[in-house]
C-alpha cells in the first residue's frame, strides 16, 4: 500500500504502528482494533454472500435490529462478530448442513431442521490474536430465521390433512416458537466449548461471548470465572453434560398455559407471555459455570 493511497486517519495509524514497532497491517484501524482484512462497509448487516467480507459500523443495538428483521425473511442461518471496542459488525458465519457428528461428540441428541452455521474461526483466530491485550469484548452473534420455526412446525405437525385443533396447534408452534429462538444445544456446547477456548492462553480475552438472535430478541451465552476453569480442558463429553443439564433445566418453561391455548398467537397476550418465558429460560439456563441472558 503506498503513502499516496492512505488517508490521513490511516497515515496517523501507520505512524503511531510504525513507532509501536507493530507495522502496518491490510486492515481497518477501528480505534485501534485491527479487522486484517479490508472490510466492506454496508449500511445494514446482510445475509448474502459478497465477494469481500461485509461489515457495518454500528452499536450492538444496531446489529440486534438488523439481525431482528433479517430473521423474518431469510432462508438461512447467517453470523457476524460484534467487536465492542471497535463498535462494528464484522461476518463471520455462513449457512451448513447440520453436523450431526459434531452434536454426537458432545453427547447431544438435539436436530433442527438441517438448519445450522460454520464460523469462520480462522478469522476469529486472527482478530483475537492480533488484537490480544487491546480486544477486551467479543461477542460471536448467530441468527435463527422464523423459517426454521415454520419447518420444524411442519415436521411436528404432519401434513394439512391431519391438521389438529386450533388449539393443539398453537400449543405446538408456541413450543417452537421458544424452542427455535433459543440457543440450540448444539449452539450451547459450542458456546461453552469456544468461550473457555478464546478466554484462555494464547488469546486471554476478557470478555467473550456467543448470542442468538431470532425476531423475538436475543439470548447471550457467557461463562463465569469458575466456568472458564472448569472448561479450559474443552473436554466435549463434560461440555455436553452440562448442556444436557441446562437444556433439562428450562424443557419445562417450553409449553403454552391452557388459559393462553385459544388466543391468537400474534396476541398481545401470548407476545408478553413468550417474553416473560424467555426471561426465565434465560435465568434457568444461567449455572455456577455458565451465564444466559435475553435481550428483549
Ligand atoms: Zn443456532
Amino acid at each position: 500500500m503506498g503513502y499516496r493511497t492512505l488517508t490521513r486517519r490511516r497515515f496517523l495509524y501507520w505512524l503511531t504502528a510504525a513507532s509501536a514497532g507493530l507495522g502496518l497491517s491490510y486492515g481497518e484501524d477501528e480505534k485501534g482494533i485491527d479487522l486484517i482484512e479490508d472490510i466492506e462497509w454496508k449500511p445494514h448487516l446482510e445475509v448474502r454472500k459478497a465477494s469481500k467480507r461485509t461489515g457495518i459500523k454500528g452499536s450492538e443495538k444496531d446489529g440486534i435490529e438488523d439481525m431482528k428483521t433479517l430473521s423474518l425473511i431469510a432462508d438461512e442461518e447467517a453470523g457476524w462478530i460484534y467487536l465492542k471496542d471497535a463498535n462494528v459488525w464484522i461476518k463471520t458465519g455462513v449457512n451448513a448442513s447440520f453436523k450431526k457428528s459434531l452434536a454426537k461428540d458432545y453427547g447431544l441428541t438435539d436436530t433442527k431442521g438441517g438448519f445450522g452455521l460454520d464460523h469462520d474461526m480462522n478469522y476469529i483466530d486472527a482478530v483475537l490474536l492480533k488484537n490480544r491485550g487491546v480486544l477486551k469484548s467479543i461477542t460471536v452473534w448467530h441468527m435463527h430465521p422464523k423459517k426454521t420455526e415454520d419447518i420444524c412446525v411442519s415436521h411436528e405437525t404432519g401434513s394439512d390433512s391431519n391438521k389438529s385443533t386450533k388449539a393443539e396447534s398453537n400449543s405446538i408452534r408456541f413450543k417452537k416458537s421458544l424452542v427455535c429462538a433459543m440457543p440450540s444445544q448444539l449452539d450451547i456446547a459450542q458456546g461453552i466449548r469456544t468461550t473457555a477456548w478464546a478466554s484462555t492462553p494464547p488469546y486471554d480475552c476478557p470478555d467473550y461471548s456467543e448470542a442468538v438472535c431470532s425476531p423475538y430478541g436475543a439470548f447471550r451465552l457467557s461463562l463465569t470465572a469458575a466456568g472458564k476453569s472448569e472448561f479450559c480442558s474443552l473436554n466435549p463429553k463434560k461440555i455436553g453434560a452440562h448442556t444436557l443439564n441446562m437444556w433439562k433445566s428450562v424443557e419445562g418453561l417450553l409449553r403454552l398455559p391452557d388459559s393462553l391455548e385459544a388466543e391468537d398467537l400474534d396476541s398481545t397476550k401470548i407476545t408478553e407471555y413468550r417474553l416473560k418465558t424467555f426471561r426465565e429460560i434465560a435465568s434457568k439456563l444461567s449455572t455456577e459455570y455458565a451465564k444466559a441472558e435475553f435481550i428483549e
